[in-house]
């Protein structure tokens, strides 16, 4: 375990080239962590609903593709689950408008280092078009046509006017960068001794505040020139119920207790220097309603239909809560799943094993209030374009 880690080069690698969740289909994947996320999305699909009420529906004298697009779409069952609900509730609008369904195209869209070999290989056969219509109440069967679409969602990743709905579930808190001055041991919001905003310093905070703004105000830009006129978005992500940034809720208890107390573990035992962990920041900020809402209105593209914050609950599935060992590793994975990509760049492999070695142990630990406080709230955006 010589080396601290020292890789200058993964440190100055932008964010996008690198950031994923663990891929596969192994124990600390997203694909097997992301149960949670699936029942805070089945929690919200009266919301969704409500948006893809709002949605124009093109009559059948003009048939180009309903198109939907799932933004972050990671490499997880979720995403599927969300298009076949988008695709199947669309369908139906179009049967009680009596009017004939165009075909459908779903994009799937997250950064390049998404596994998205894990995700085509979960996609549901495509049936043939003639049998369309029967298949879109069978289960196991996909009634539209798919893509994989790389880039950042902070950028342009579709033509003009070609998109009926966004939808993107539990993405937009990441942001597109660590703020520079967080790293930069000169700049007063230095984030000195910490790898998360939470219980960190108000100028740290204000750094992470005005990123997520940056990038949530290049997003909108991005999908108001991409979203058909009549089309809509239906965005979640991580939120907090507190006013003061340095509390994340439930982010900062996933990234700033036993993942921070990890951290400073493997500098107190000489593994990892000081400076190295202080080099490491989680690039998430879990926004108040009205830091969200201060970015809406200022882009002025989208009107708001409604901008709620939403109790989703705990983002562990443990089936003996009991079992302090059990939750332990579930909080652990859960963290690896969503961080380890990260974690892993900056410090290697070996290391990364020490640390959430190290994470299990405290949370387990800790297991009963890991299981009470844990809550995630998340922010839920239902937008639409005329
Ligand atoms: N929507 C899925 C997965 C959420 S995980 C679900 O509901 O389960 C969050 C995803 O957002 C990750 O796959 C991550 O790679 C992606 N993501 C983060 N920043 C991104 C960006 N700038 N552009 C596109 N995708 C991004």
């Amino acid at each position: 375990m010589g080396s601290k880690g020292d890789n200058v080069a993964v440190c100055n690698m932008k964010l996008e080239r690198l950031l994923s969740m663990k891929g596969g289909k192994g124990q600390d994947s997203y694909a097997n962590n992301s149960q949670a996320q699936a029942m805070h999305a089945r929690s919200m699909l009266h919301l969704l609903e409500e948006t893809l009420d709002n949605v124009h529906l093109n009559s059948s004298a003009n048939p180009s593709p309903f198109t939907a697009v799932d933004l972050g779409c990671s490499s997880g069952a979720n995403t599927i689950h969300i298009i076949d609900f988008i695709v199947k509730h669309i369908s139906k609008r179009f049967d009680t408008a009596e009017i004939d369904p165009p075909e459908f195209t779903a994009f799937f869209s997250d950064l390049p280092n998404n596994d998205f070999n894990t995700l085509f290989q979960l996609l549901p056969p495509l049936v043939s078009n003639s049998c369309m219509e029967e298949c879109l109440a069978a289960d196991g069967n996909r009634s539209y046509f798919v893509a994989g679409v790389p880039g950042s969602f902070y950028r342009r990743l579709f033509p003009a006017r070609t998109i009926d709905i966004f939808h993107s579930a539990f993405s937009l808190h990441w942001l597109s960068q660590v703020p520079e001055s967080v790293t930069d041991r000169r700049s007063a919001a230095y984030n000195r001794g910490r790898v998360f905003i939470h219980g960190a310093g108000e100028k740290i905070a204000t750094a992470y505040k005005r990123q997520f703004q940056a990038d949530l105000a290049e997003f909108l830009r991005a999908r108001a020139a991409e979203v058909k006129r009549g089309g809509a978005m239906f965005l979640v992500c991580l939120g907090r119920t507190s006013v003061d940034p340095t509390d994340q809720g439930g982010a900062g208890l996933l990234f700033g207790t036993h993942f921070q107390d990890a951290w400073d573990d493997l500098v107190s035992e000489g593994l990892v220097a000081a400076e190295k962990r202080d080099g490491f920041n989680i690039p998430v900020y879990a926004p108040s309603l009205q830091d969200f809402k201060e970015v809406v209105e200022a882009d002025g593209s989208f009107t708001i239909e409604k901008l709620v914050v939403y109790k989703g609950g705990s983002p562990l599935v443990v089936s003996e809560p009991d079992d302090a060992s059990e939750v332990g590793r579930a909080f652990a994975s859960s963290c690896r799943s969503v961080a380890g990509v990260l974690v892993e760049a900056h410090i290697g492999e070996e290391l990364s094993n020490e640390l959430f070695s190290r994470v299990e142990r405290r949370a387990t630990s800790h297991a009963k209030d890991v299981l009470v406080n844990l809550q995630f709230f998340h922010i839920v955006a239902s937008l639409s374009f005329t």
